[in-house]
């Protein structure tokens, strides 16, 4: 495997893991190499989407290691998801579990130290039975599959150019706040016609007054005011970022800065120095321009290299997930050796 030259695709592995909710309960669960569902035709998730998923990774470590980076931090997130949309929740030992032997079965495609190259895990449960009048599922499928992809910075470090969306991602005190694919549905079209206009992703304002920023449809922004504040956006229809929550805690406990999680007024994003999207597939990418309807914003940092603080977070938290910056207590889930 040429794991540097990856990109972020789907590449089927040997194993995945698979649970069943039946009778008011999930079965014991296990691995398969069946890498096709069969449901219903009428199945929830089907008609009504009724499903939520999450994203993470596994990374050799210096030494060797396989492991995983706050996995329950994504194990009680998918309880929350679950539960907003009446799903069963999975129990996060059930979550743990079915990540460490999906992992560990994959072992072969986890990629190796140094490559820049890691395993995507990504957990998913969606409504298996038939629904037609409309409510819960009364059936669910809970799934695990892993996937290698590449190096998120392969070509180097280019900053992107967003656009501030005239579509919510969210509505107030809708489903922002959860990872459920149809928040994602619903930004596909903002997505392709942003890429169509020559713009790496969408800026989301706060769906109620459209003032306040949100985030981008799949990462959380980050700021660094001209004093060297550390700004993220505080809303109820944001999806909470482990990566995001991670970056704060490294700017304030490994780097000494002052930290504030508030309100965001778009108005206040032209005078910021630095701008990163935070998410499991990146870490922090920065943003070098944002575009309101015409009016261009430059971030200080410009369009070649991430900013200074940007950077540094980014190595303290690439450092602690491969082994060699040391974590938090309880960071570092560890699958194998
Ligand atoms: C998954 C996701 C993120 C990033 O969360 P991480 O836990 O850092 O990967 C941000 N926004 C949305 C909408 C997401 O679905």
């Amino acid at each position: 495997m040429n794991w540097a030259e990856l990109g972020f695709a789907y590449l089927p592995t040997e194993q995945r893991y698979v649970s069943n909710y039946k009778n008011g309960a999930w079965d014991e669960g296990g691995l398969t190499t069946d890498a096709t569902v069969t449901i219903s035709e009428c199945a929830g998730v089907l008609q009504y989407s009724q499903s939520v998923f999450e994203g993470l990774k596994a990374y050799t470590t210096k030494d060797g290691r396989i492991v995983c980076f706050r996995p329950d931090l994504n194990a009680s997130r998918f309880v929350d998801s679950a539960k907003r949309l009446h799903i069963p929740e999975v129990p996060v030992e059930k979550f743990l579990d079915a990540i460490k032997q999906t992992v560990k079965a994959n072992a072969a495609y986890v990629p190796p130290y140094g490559t820049g190259a890691t395993l995507y895990i990504r957990p998913y449960v969606f409504g298996s039975s038939a629904v037609i009048g409309v409510k819960p599922a009364e059936e669910y499928q809970f799934r695990v599959f892993c996937t290698p992809v590449g190096p998120y910075f392969k070509d180097g470090v280019k900053p992107l150019t967003l656009r501030v969306s005239d579509y919510d991602r969210a509505a107030p005190h809708g489903t922002g706040n959860i990872k459920a694919g149809l928040n994602y549905a619903m930004s596909l079209h903002a997505s392709v016609t942003a890429h169509e206009e020559g713009y790496d992703e969408n800026m989301f304002l706060d769906p109620a007054t459209h003032t306040k920023v949100e985030e981008t449809g799949g990462a959380n922004f980050l700021f660094v005011t001209k004093d060297g504040v550390v700004v993220t956006p505080k809303s109820d229809s944001i999806l909470p970022s482990i990566t995001r929550r991670s970056l704060v805690y490294v700017a304030e406990h490994y780097l000494g800065m002052k930290v504030e999680e508030r309100e965001v007024p778009f108005s206040e994003v032209a005078d910021m120095a630095e701008c990163g999207l935070c998410g499991t597939a990146a870490v922090i990418c920065p943003v070098g321009k944002i575009v309101d309807h015409g009016k261009e914003i430059y971030l200080p940092s410009g369009m070649e290299k991430m900013g200074p603080v940007t950077q540094k977070l980014y190595d303290l938290l690439t450092g602690i997930q491969m082994g060699t910056v040391e974590a938090p207590e309880g960071w570092i889930y560890e699958i194998c050796k």
